[in-house]
């Protein structure tokens, strides 16, 4: 008698089929859940809080494309702005007039943003500030933080978090030494070592750029006068200081960590949200530093799909819904407290060494014995803790970043209810965890 094998699940059958034509099955690396040596969900949608995967299950979803979905999935105000928008044309690479729209608004989220130019992804908005920083300042050294992730552009793969970091690989393969030869990489919140670098290299340094709250190595606050301090250093020595704003645009408030922590640059980075899950990338800042970008200027820098209406239609919609409702934030910040606090409370009443890191609606739960404040910090982890908390979790229906050095994100479709539910599901995965060993 042959005994009936377990029917494979949908996902387990899709991801299959997929890891003969995608490598590993995926677009993006830690969509892979190796880092989780967990099963990669497949979705069929998303709505609101939830996303559903293929099999029919339900999850509450704390990836929220990465940051990108702060109104939740299939927002209807996203969904129709989109829809109208795909009916009269999908590009036609000349300017329409929702590039204009969406450029006012984001001036007036971040006036310092005097003149922008929108792009397809966070890695070409980096990948092109970078280079108008130095074409601008006639300097090649570029001053970024370990486990800071800016992209995957050449020049800033290096000691990058993210799935980088989860993979343990300090840079990629295929980056030529010259790429990243300009490119120092400083310990996150060491005013000291930056000091020190711009004593000595001050005059050659073109740009230094930082995620204004770490997400890329799992959530870390900046400690109080970092970001400030780089600002004095930066105007010292005639560099220029750039906040990477891709992940917390919008997000830490309507103007970003910028407008939270009443920050001072002189070009940002932008994404995620302000495309409402579309792609997006924008880079900006002082007018004067913008107007040497072509044609204005001799810094090149072009795209066929740059401001394409549908993610200009999705980011409109994302933040005229959200100026229409500045008290959201309030709303956000008091969900994500109640549910950091609870995870919390759920890992010490398991007896568990858990930091949970949040700034508003960013957070990591950290297997770390201190709290993190650097990538260092962040590399003694315990990842397989993690990993199976993660598991853990997911069997429980809550959908954590699979991988310990990743933010995880609050939307605005979070409420009460799903708070309950992650911190029911929580308790038990933490006590999970600590029977493991
Ligand atoms: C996501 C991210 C990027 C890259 O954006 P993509 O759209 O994935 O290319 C750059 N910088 C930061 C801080 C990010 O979080």
């Amino acid at each position: 008698m042959s005994q009936a094998k377990p029917p494979l699940s949908a996902s387990r059958r899709l991801q299959a089929r997929a890891e003969a034509l995608l490598p590993a099955g995926v677009n993006s690396p830690v969509r892979a859940f190796r880092a989780v040596q967990g099963e990669p969900r497949w979705i069929a949608r998303g709505a609101g809080a939830y996303l559903y995967d293929v099999d029919g299950s339900r999850y509450v979803d704390y990836i929220g494309s990465w940051g990108a979905m702060l109104l939740g999935h299939a927002h209807p105000a996203v969904t129709a702005a989109v829809q109208a928008a795909a009916a009269h044309g999908t590009s036609f690479g000349l300017s329409s007039p929702e590039e204009l729209a969406l450029a006012e608004r984001i001036h007036e989220a971040y006036p310092a943003i005097e003149m922008l130019r929108f792009v397809n992804s966070g890695t070409e908005a980096v990948m092109s500030v970078l280079r108008l920083a130095r074409g601008y300042t006639g300097r090649d050294l570029i001053l970024k933080f370990a486990g800071g992730y800016h992209g995957h552009a050449d020049a800033l793969l290096v000691e990058a978090g993210s799935g980088l970091a989860t993979f343990g690989t300090a840079s990629s393969a295929g980056v030529p030494a010259a790429a990243v030869a300009a490119t120092i990489v400083l310990p996150y919140n060491d005013l000291h070592a930056a000091q020190a670098v711009f004593d000595q290299e001050g005059a050659k340094i073109a740009a230094v750029i930082v995620e204004p709250v770490a997400g890329n190595m799992g959530c870390i606050p900046p400690v109080p006068g970092f970001l400030q301090g780089l600002r004095a250093l930066a105007a010292n020595a005639g560099a220029l200081l750039i906040l990477d704003e891709v992940m917390t645009g919008s997000r830490l408030a309507y103007g970003g960590a910028t407008e939270r922590f009443q920050l001072e640059a002189d070009l940002f980075t932008l994404g995620k949200v302000i495309g409402g899950g579309l792609p997006i990338g924008a880079f900006g800042g002082r007018a004067e530093i913008m107007r040497h970008i072509s044609p204005l200027g001799p810094v090149y820098q072009a795209g066929t799909l740059s401001g394409n209406p549908l993610s200009m239609a999705a980011g409109l919609a994302t933040l005229e819904t959200l100026r229409a409702d500045r008290p959201a934030y309030q709303r956000l910040e008091a969900t994500s407290t109640r549910l950091a606090a609870g995870l919390r409370e759920a890992a010490r009443s398991a007896g568990l060494a858990v930091q949970v890191q949040s700034v508003g609606s960013m957070f990591t739960v950290f297997f770390a014995e201190e709290p993190v404040r650097d990538f260092t910090c962040a590399n003694r982890s315990d990842t397989r803790a993690f990993a199976a908390f993660h598991r853990a979790m997911t069997a429980r229906g809550v959908l954590l970043p699979p991988a310990q050095f990743e933010a995880a994100f609050v939307s605005l479709a979070h409420g009460d209810q799903e708070v309950d539910l992650t911190l029911a599901a929580a308790a038990e995965a933490f006590r999970a965890v600590g029977s493991r060993a």
